[in-house]
């Protein structure tokens, strides 16, 4: 899951973007309104933390400019206003959710686990495929009730295909959502990662699907 951080207090949107890749999410950071506006309005992010007071475009002006262009991705407000009528503006302009500065670095992880969930349709917070579970709250898959132990990036890739079970996976869509914006889309690390994840979880749990990508489901009953 790919994660866009609109912070310009440097210190502040570090402590963020090391919180949320050590929860396992793929984080770019902008630092001024404009890069974070351009970035959400052009990237498939999964979700966004969104501070309010920033350089150049304010926090509540590019959140109305992504829902003006129909982005629907949840969008969670950061910000030091803890006055109702500013909340209250941020909810009009398109907001999900909202955290008071200062906050504790581990509410944003969960509070961005939930936004994610229910924004790709699944109202438990355990995700289920076959024998494959993932507790969506605490970022643990297991496999027939046994923990999968999995890497940063291997947990990423299958985290998003679980959000996604069922459905057919575009190459294009999983390194979109799993790497940031400067990865080398040429590159064939998917596919070995993919390979790997098969010899952790038993090759029929992620089918290819020739020519559209990858498919997360639960293995045909012999
Ligand atoms: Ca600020």
């Amino acid at each position: 899951m790919r994660i866009l951080i609109v912070e310009d207090e440097p210190v502040l949107a570090l402590r963020l973007q090391q919180t949320l890749e050590a929860a396992g999410f793929v984080v770019d950071v902008a630092y001024d309104g404009e890069e974070g506006w351009h970035l959400g309005d052009t990237e498939p992010y999964d979700a966004a933390v969104l501070d309010l007071g920033l350089p150049k475009i304010d926090g509540i002006t590019i959140l109305r400019r992504w829902r003006d262009a129909g982005r629907t991705l949840p969008v969670l407000i950061l910000t030091a206003r803890s006055r109702w009528s500013e909340k209250m503006t941020g909810f009009q302009a398109g907001a999900d959710d909202y955290l008071t500065k200062p906050f504790e670095m581990d509410e944003v992880v969960y509070r961005l686990r939930a936004l994610i969930r229910r924004a790709a349709g699944h109202a438990q917070p355990e995700l289920a495929c076959g024998k494959l579970h993932l507790d969506s709250l605490a970022g643990r898959f297991s496999f027939d009730g046994i923990p999968v132990q999995l890497t940063a990036q291997e947990f990423r890739i299958l985290s998003y295909l679980m959000h996604h079970a069922g459905k057919v996976v575009s190459r294009t869509e999983l390194i979109e959502h799993v790497y940031d914006r400067h990865f080398d889309r040429d590159s064939n690390v998917l596919e070995v990662l993919i390979g790997r994840i098969r010899r952790k979880l038993g090759a029929e749990m992620i089918h290819t699907v020739r020519g559209q990508g990858y498919r997360l489901a639960e293995a045909a009953a012999s």
